[in-house]
């Protein structure tokens, strides 16, 4: 199974799409694969990616995780399907998604009005807020509700009039019987393109469009412990849908900009410290920069250079677990001099014949130097 493939990617719809557009592609696919109409040898396998993308892409809030974090995320509210039992029947299913579209006898659907676009905002926070979380006013431009007409793009004192193709529906309806049984044709109406109204007398301030472009101030909570690419989704925030449609909703895009000392690795932080000779062989106070604030750690006599010295809930906290963080890392680096004072080099030779070990006495380099003058 091709586990690889995001949702978005075997549903075949973009990122952005809307529930509706979700939807669609799901009863597309599942016409085409469920295994009660393919007879292909890859249907139960390929109905079964198709229904758990679907499933948790239908679902706002475990879009909304898989978005923001991906599969991992989802834990044991994941991708798996519901349907421990086997599949539902094709014709159920069917039935299911017709059921919603006004198929019984009296229910009146309403047209149906394009939704806004979907707006992407690119948001840059430096690395100790994305670890600790934030709130940010964001200002943007986009198309908002009409304040003249209220939205429905219809010139004051005058109303949008219902659709005399359609009658208000929005759409033409054929029923034909087929071999998986009675199905609905259903065709936008192409008069009202859908909506299921036509507007008379435009509003003169958005030329009947109901929208004015504007500028928006929108807060944005940041949770505690988001990471580069995540993004935020805040529903209904998109551009306004033309004459009263939905509005799209508003990703906020979220950028971290490294730290100049501290490297991090999901909930991990990294630090890396560089000690002379003598610090790593006597000991020393290092100061260590952490998500608090500088501090002193103490190095103990004797430490080896690859050492990790591990500040345990000092990392970053786990986005969906509250209460819980990683670890910050120091990695102890111990320094060779490349340069030596001619007092440092003879107490390094001190050291040396302390130690019974031959070196090189008096430095090649320095007695190149020398004889140059
Ligand atoms: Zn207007």
């Amino acid at each position: 199974m091709a586990t690889e493939r995001s949702y978005y990617e075997i549903l075949g719809v973009e990122r952005t799409a809307d529930d509706a557009a979700i939807k669609r592609a799901f009863r597309k696919l599942a016409q085409q694969w469920h295994p009660d109409v393919s007879s292909e040898p890859a249907a139960v396998e390929r109905f079964k990616e198709i229904n758990e993308a679907y499933q948790v892409l239908s679902d706002p809030k475990r879009r909304q995780i898989y978005d923001m974090v991906g599969r991992a995320g989802l834990g044991d509210m994941g991708g798996g399907s519901p349907f421990a039992e086997g599949f539902p029947g094709f014709g159920d299913l069917f039935d299911a998604f017709f059921a919603g579209m006004g198929g019984s006898a009296g229910g009146a659907r309403r047209g149906r009005r394009p939704s806004g676009s979907d707006l992407r905002y690119d948001l840059r926070i430096p690395f100790d807020e994305a670890v600790r979380g934030i709130e940010r006013e964001i200002e943007f431009d986009a198309l908002d509700q009409c304040g003249t007409c209220g939205g429905s793009g219809a010139a004051l004192g005058s109303t949008p009039a219902t659709c005399s193709a359609c009658g208000g529906r929005g759409e033409i309806r054929a029923v034909r019987q087929t071999m998986l049984g009675q199905m609905v044709n259903v065709t936008q109406c192409t008069r009202c393109n859908g909506e299921g109204r036509v507007v008379g007398t435009p509003c003169q301030a958005c030329r009947g469009d109901g929208r004015v472009q504007k500028r928006k101030k929108l807060r944005v909570t940041i949770p505690a412990g988001i990471d580069e690419g995540h993004q935020i989704r805040l529903s209904g925030e998109g551009e306004a849908g033309p004459r009263g449609g939905p509005p799209g909703n508003l990703y906020v895009a979220v950028h971290v900009t490294p730290h100049a000392v501290l490297r991090r690795d999901g909930t991990e932080i990294f630090h890396d410290l560089q000690l002379s000779i003598a610090q790593a062989a006597l000991g020393t106070r290092a100061r260590i920069p952490t998500i608090e604030g500088d501090e002193d750690l103490e190095i103990r006599p004797g430490t080896q250079p690859g050492t990790e010295i591990r500040l345990r809930g000092r990392g970053v906290p786990h986005l969906r677990r509250s209460g819980t963080r990683g670890d910050l890392h120091v990695i102890v680096h111990v320094n060779v001099p490349t340069k030596l004072s001619k007092r440092q080099r003879q107490l390094l030779e001190e050291l040396a014949a302390e130690s019974g070990e031959g070196v090189l006495s008096g430095g090649i380099i320095d007695r190149m130097k020398d004889a140059l003058g």
